[in-house]
């Protein structure tokens, strides 16, 4: 396997390379890597860098889902695991939006221990980019509707960091106070 190092050095270069382009929802036109280095970045802190292949797989989270990406070609990149984590944290696009949400609250709880820490930070980094200083409606109750399910997801993944508990809960909290 690469070295710690060259594990995520790798995971920031492809996620980079194949998320070129794209926007993430919220803050205007601000580009989808800051999502990832954001969630990438919460899991190391959360975990003090100890899980080389859980920050890869933070900053790939995203790739089965919105690129081309494959999970063969992720195993073989970089490992089996980091595979498996992303593919945890993989909705099935070929089912309906709330059909989607539905099976992220009903799955949460059945997902291993490192896609729980994943699940958390991305939810964290989502709340946060729905929050506005000075919201217009749509901006409010998509806030509203977004941390809401969040929580339900969220329900489901927590007990296994406590500083990644915590950063959740203050986020919601940070949601709730911008309202
Ligand atoms: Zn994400």
């Amino acid at each position: 396997m690469l070295s710690a190092i060259r594990l995520i050095s790798e995971a920031a270069d492809l996620a980079a390379r194949r998320h070129n382009g794209m926007a993430r929802k919220g803050r205007g036109s601000e580009p989808y890597i800051n999502h990832l280095a954001e969630v990438a970045n919460l899991l190391a802190t959360a975990t003090d860098g100890a899980d080389a292949e859980l920050v890869a797989a933070g900053w790939l989270h995203d790739t089965i889902e919105d690129t081309d990406a494959t999970r063969e070609e992720l195993a073989q990149k970089f490992s089996e695991r980091v595979a498996s984590l992303v593919v945890e944290c993989t909705d099935d696009m070929s089912l309906p939006k709330p059909e989607r949400r539905r099976r992220q609250i009903v799955d949460a709880s059945k997902k291993s221990a490192g896609a729980k820490l994943i699940k958390i930070a991305d939810k964290i980094s989502n709340i946060g980019a729905r929050i506005h200083s000075d919201p217009t409606t749509e901006e409010r109750d998509d806030l509203v509707d977004y941390t809401g399910w969040a929580e339900q997801v969220v329900a489901g993944c927590r007990g296994g960091n406590s500083w990644l508990d915590q950063t959740f809960d203050d986020a919601v909290q940070r949601a709730r106070a911008s309202l």
